[in-house]
């Protein structure tokens, strides 16, 4: 079976049974621009080649029973991997994104968290995610990466860190490192464009138009898609957002700027502002000598908030009250249906959540706007991570050339 071989029509078809089959062919022709006589030669023909298969029939509403039918899913498998500062991770799919295989490996204050340790982790869990699951290297279809901070898509470049990126790993090449191991094609993207993508194929995008991704984390991420096509930024980067200047004469932030939302609503901020009214003396429950990173500060920070604690509880909604505003900036000027939030902080509590997008909906509806959808998590892969569920997801658009991915 060779995907690339399929017309325009074939392809249409492929796609639809692949994101949302099982199908009857009357199911089909509703969200296919295609006549009745010609899908049933595309049909047949896919049928003959071993890339969709007859599942059955669905219940009758009087007369034949009609078949069903879905792509072959385990004619071939994606690996998809997550790399970010905080964790890697690698999973193995098959062509319905139904995940097989998953490996994690979570960033601690005293591992080893180098160039060369993170590839060679990521080739680890790759091989054994095959190995366990008793798939050979020639079944596989592709590979997707997805990269929090700074890449470049076309060459699989991680950029220096920066005041956009938080990645310590300068000129690697994702891409070609993987490339000399795997004999099938690599595609490399930033995180949150590889999380837009999965979500709107395969999560609460596939009836809208425009979906955007907010990643709170210890920067501040966004992708857009509009029209089913992903918006790039023009630097590779996905922490724009996190610079949009919200107070000119604001505090200094790293990019050079005053009052960029980064230097009010990051984790780091939250983990700052806490560790400063602790030295002047503020009565606060959290022992900040256990950890040496914001990220799992930030974590002891939200544990302290839910039991009771002043000064943890006040820090993240000012916080909150501040990422509020930026999405309400963000909301104004590109009128997203749907706004997902992801990120480490948002399934330990209803705290920031709720007070961000209370914010922005007040903010917004004085300016009536009030379409939009603010949603916690991605549907595809939920809190338990959709970047390398993503990942794959992405790869395998750029596998198939697929117009969203805009390449
Ligand atoms: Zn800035």
């Amino acid at each position: 079976m060779n995907l690339l071989n399929l017309n325009n029509s074939e392809r249409e078809v492929f796609h639809v049974l692949q994101k949302r089959g099982p199908l009857t062919k009357h199911e089909i022709l509703a969200v296919c621009d295609i006549r009745p006589s010609n899908l049933n030669r595309i049909i047949a023909y896919l049928l003959n080649e071993g890339m969709i298969v007859e599942e059955g029939q669905d219940i009758s509403s009087g007369g034949r029973k009609p078949s069903i039918f879905d792509i072959r899913k385990d004619h071939s498998y994606i690996i998809g991997v997550q790399m970010s500062h905080l964790s890697i991770k690698v999973v193995l799919t098959d062509l319905k994104m139904q995940i097989l295989q998953n490996e994690e490996r979570l960033r601690t204050p005293d591992c080893a968290w180098d160039r060369e340790t993170v590839m060679a982790s990521v080739l680890d869990f790759a091989y054994r995610a095959l190995k366990k699951s008793g798939i050979s290297e020639e079944r596989l279809l592709c590979i997707g990466v997805g990269v929090s901070g700074t890449v470049d898509y076309r060459t699989g470049i991680i950029g220096p860190a920066d005041h956009v990126s938080f990645l310590d790993w300068p000129h690697l090449n994702v891409k070609s490192e993987l490339e000399e191991h795997f004999r099938c094609p690599v595609y490399v993207d930033l995180g949150a464009n590889a999380v837009a993508i999965g979500e709107y194929l395969y999560g609460s995008g596939q009836n809208c138009t425009s979906l955007a991704v907010l990643g709170y984390s210890a920067a501040l991420s966004s992708a857009f898609i509009s029209n089913g096509k992903l918006v790039r930024s023009a630097t590779n980067s996905e922490n724009h957002f996190a610079h949009t200047v919200i107070n000119v004469a604001g505090e200094q932030c790293a990019c050079g700027n005053r009052g960029c939302l980064q230097t009010y609503a990051s984790i780091s901020v939250v983990v700052r502002e806490v560790m400063r009214r602790i030295a002047l003396g503020e009565n606060c429950s959290l022992d900040v000598n256990n950890f040496d990173m914001d990220t799992y500060r930030f974590i002891s920070i939200l544990q302290a908030a839910y039991a009771g604690d002043k000064v943890c509880t006040e820090e993240i909604k000012k916080s909150a009250y501040f990422y509020g505003i930026g999405l309400s900036n963000y909301v104004s000027l590109l009128s997203p249906e749907i706004v997902v939030l992801t990120g480490p902080f948002v399934g330990y509590d209803e705290l920031y959540f709720e007070t961000a997008v209370n914010i922005a909906k007040n903010i917004l509806a004085k300016k009536g706007i009030t379409k939009t959808c603010f949603q916690k998590y991605t549907h595809l892969g939920k809190e338990k991570g959709s970047l390398a569920i993503s990942a794959a997801a992405l790869a395998f658009e750029c596998y198939m050339n697929s117009p969203i991915v805009s390449r």
